[in-house]
């Protein structure tokens, strides 16, 4: 079966084909499939804008569909950035501008209150438009300072609690990112999912 995923963003489809790998599947990008498909993201949830990406890549395409959406919720700033992570700032996808506002937003906040979680929602749609929805998530929290160059986004500011605290993500060499990240645990939950519908 071909598999669209609604995105035109390499990493995620390579995580997606590693963590999917189920016989006789086949991920396309949007790109490698020959589709258009950009709609609007203003859902005020994850799931929400999951699905809006998912129905308008199958509606251009007739395909089953894979979509996500993830970001990142801070405890002390009521769940912010959330939908808005990559465009916190305003300019969508400015990582620095977005780092930059969020130190600023939480100086003054002491360690303890820095608790955050970074959210992935996964919609899988098989071509009769039938939902298999899978969630995952990483707990952490943002630290005083970016440090390390892997990764993106916040990523140079998030301390999972995984590693007790002591490096970011930014830190944490990919692979190992992959097996504990939000969407990775996401990923691994659908996988379950979909070998119990297939
Ligand atoms: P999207 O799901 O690709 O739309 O991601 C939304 C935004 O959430 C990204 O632009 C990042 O700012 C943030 N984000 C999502 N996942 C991660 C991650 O694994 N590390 C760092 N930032 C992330």
């Amino acid at each position: 079966m071909k598999v669209l995923i609604a995105t035109n963003n390499a990493h995620k489809a390579d995580e997606i084909r590693n963590a999917l790998s189920l016989p006789g599947w086949e991920f396309l990008t949007l790109a490698e499939a020959g589709v258009e498909s950009d709609p609007a993201e203003d859902a005020d949830s994850f799931l929400g804008n999951a699905r809006i990406k998912a129905q308008a890549a199958q509606a251009a395409s007739g395909m089953a569909v894979l979509a996500d959406d993830s970001g990142l919720e801070v405890f002390a700033l009521d769940g912010a950035p959330g939908v808005y992570s990559s465009r916190y700032a305003g300019e969508d996808g400015n990582d620095a501008a977005n780092n930059a506002k969020l130190l600023r937003e939480l100086d003054g906040v002491s360690e303890e209150d820095r608790g955050a979680r970074f959210v992935c929602t996964l919609i899988f749609l098989d071509a009769n438009g039938r939902e298999v929805v899978a969630e995952g998530e990483v707990p952490g929290k943002i630290a005083f300072s970016e440090s390390g160059d892997e990764g993106f986004g916040y990523d140079p500011l998030f301390l999972p609690d995984e590693y007790g605290g002591s490096i970011t993500f930014a830190e944490v060499p990919q692979d190992e990112k992959s097996a504990i990240s939000h969407r990775g645990r996401a990923l691994q939950a659908l996988r379950h999912k979909l070998e119990g519908v297939c």
